[in-house]
């Protein structure tokens, strides 16, 4: 069985001193299929002082040399896109057309819109009659990422990280190993100096806050839960640490009376639905002006229904299973507490769908009637559940939106454009989708309110890793 261990200063490496190990589930099967050794301190310190001593170097490259290892780097991960499209199905069940089409496009997607904002070259200019203003790299960072869209996370950190000159200790989950495994065999066949990045596994129990504590680290790149976040941001506080995040959500998907239901309808629940739930921006909420509240039922109850659940390794467009046992009984106690609380179960509901008792299998459910307070309407479930939730008038519309401890997607489909943009202006979150108009990857991604304070890709991305200075009397 593979064993997977750490990448620190250039080198593949065994745990100095940690014996433990965590297996690697297949979400479909349950069969564990490779192992990975988990850090102990003395592994990540390893890690820290590696990107430590790298820093001085690599942070007074030359951008078009950096630019130059991230070309290097495409390159490698372009030969791997099958590999790694591959490794996404196996570790978190990713149907695998899904897994190549959209997962692991991520990864050429967003590392060519870095390059192509950093090629254009805005580290640097004059700013008043005598200054100028630099960019700099903030030092070394600490980026710990999810399971969900495990590479398409690492890429938005370690590229951005890289480009603005950072070195760098990624900690990617421990439940996705396999493809921040290929992503390390990229960065290490592109040639990127020893030290500049380095890659431990671990548990956050076990080494989050002695790296997000660690006096050596300037940065925290966290995506991940709200609750994680709030941890991570205590621990980092002492010694001033930038902390940013990027964390849950609970998007509303507002569908006014004028749209084209058949289609913004459809489309809204194949969204939610997408990589079995559990996407951070997921559509979840779906608002439904009361006079085609009826109609859109009938609409979304045939979509769900017209899905099918599926074998993660054939090709298709089927959903797969999520991430794990205990993810699965989570999104179990939230289906039931929809159902306790009151409101009407359209479609699925509790327990392994039928033929599908082995794997972590969740029925595609939907419910109606739903009053925004209830759990299931305020909490992430981060599974294949979708809510449905009359509205009288924009107002309403607007406030019950916006009535969510998260703010990171909010999406609004109408006919009349004049109403969209006067939504999308009132509606509190970090990216706003009309009629389900795709993020573009030169857009920022981020969240308002819990959902986190960060903004990533391409410039926006790039941005957080960097300190300003204004040298005054330059010119
Ligand atoms: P999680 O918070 O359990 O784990 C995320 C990462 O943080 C893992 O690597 C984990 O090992 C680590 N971790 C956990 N506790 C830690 C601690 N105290 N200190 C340091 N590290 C710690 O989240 P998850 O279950 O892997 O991912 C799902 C969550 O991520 C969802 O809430 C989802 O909405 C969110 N997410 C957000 C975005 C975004 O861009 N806003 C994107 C993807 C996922």
């Amino acid at each position: 069985m593979t064993k997977l261990s750490f990448y620190i200063n250039g080198t593949w490496c065994e745990p100095l001193t940690s014996t433990q190990l965590l297996p690697v589930i297949n979400p479909a099967t349950q069969a564990a299929f490779a192992q990975v050794c988990l850090a102990d301190t003395d592994d990540a310190q390893a890690a820290i002082n590696a990107a430590a001593n790298a820093f001085e170097g690599w942070s007074q490259t030359s951008l078009q040399q950096r630019i130059l290892m991230v070309e290097a780097f495409l390159a490698a991960y372009q030969q791997r896109y099958a590999d790694m499209a591959k490794a996404i199905t196996e570790e978190m069940g990713a149907p695998a057309s899904m897994s190549y089409d959209i997962q692991t496009e991520t990864g050429v997607g967003h590392t060519e819109a870095h390059l192509e904002y950093a090629k254009a070259g805005l580290f640097e200019e004059p700013i008043g009659d005598h200054g100028q203003l630099l960019k700099e790299p903030i030092g070394v960072c600490v980026l710990i990422t999810p399971w969900n869209w495990p590479v398409n996370q690492i890429v938005c950190k370690v590229i951005p990280a890289l480009l603005a000159g950072c070195t760098m200790v990624l900690k990617p989950s421990e439940l996705t190993p396999m493809s921040a495994q290929l992503f390390a065999e990229c960065v290490h066949e592109a040639g990127i100096p020893d030290g500049v990045f380095n890659m431990i596994h671990g548990t956050g129990a076990d080494i989050g806050s002695y790296l997000t504590s660690h006096p050596l680290v300037d940065m925290v790149s966290f995506t991940g839960s709200t609750r994680a976040g709030v941890e991570i941001a205590k621990s980092a506080a002492a010694t001033v640490k930038r902390v940013s995040q990027e964390l849950g959500g609970k998007s509303a998907n507002i569908i006014f009376a004028d749209a084209d239901l058949s289609a913004q309808v459809e489309l809204g629940v194949q969204f939610c639905m997408l990589n079995s739930g559990q996407s951070c921006d997921a559509p979840t909420r779906m608002l439904v002006e009361a006079s085609v509240y009826d109609q859109v039922v009938n609409i979304a109850l045939a979509t769900v229904e017209a899905m099918f659940l599926g074998d993660p390794q054939q090709q298709g467009d089927h959903l797969g299973p999520v991430i794990s046992q205990d993810h699965w009984k989570k999104v179990q106690i939230l289906i039931q507490a929809g159902i306790d609380e009151g409101a009407t179960l359209l479609a699925g509901g509790v327990g392994k769908p039928e033929g599908f008792e082995q794997g972590y299998y969740v029925k595609p459910t939907l419910f109606g009637d739903v009053s925004n307070a209830m759990t299931i309407a305020q909490e992430e479930v981060f599974g294949p559940v979708l809510v449905l939730i009359p509205f009288a008038n924009e107002a309403e519309a607007i406030s019950i939106a916006n009535d969510s401890p998260y703010g990171l997607g909010a999406y609004v489909s109408t006919q009349d454009m004049g109403k969209a943009q006067r939504v999308a202006r009132k509606l509190r979150a970090g990216t706003v989708h009309i009629n389900m108009a795709d993020l573009e990857y030169c857009m920022p991604f981020g969240g308002y309110k819990q959902s986190g304070n960060g903004r990533e890709y391409a410039g926006f991305g790039i941005h957080e890793f960097q300190e300003i200075k204004a040298i005054a009397g330059y010119r």
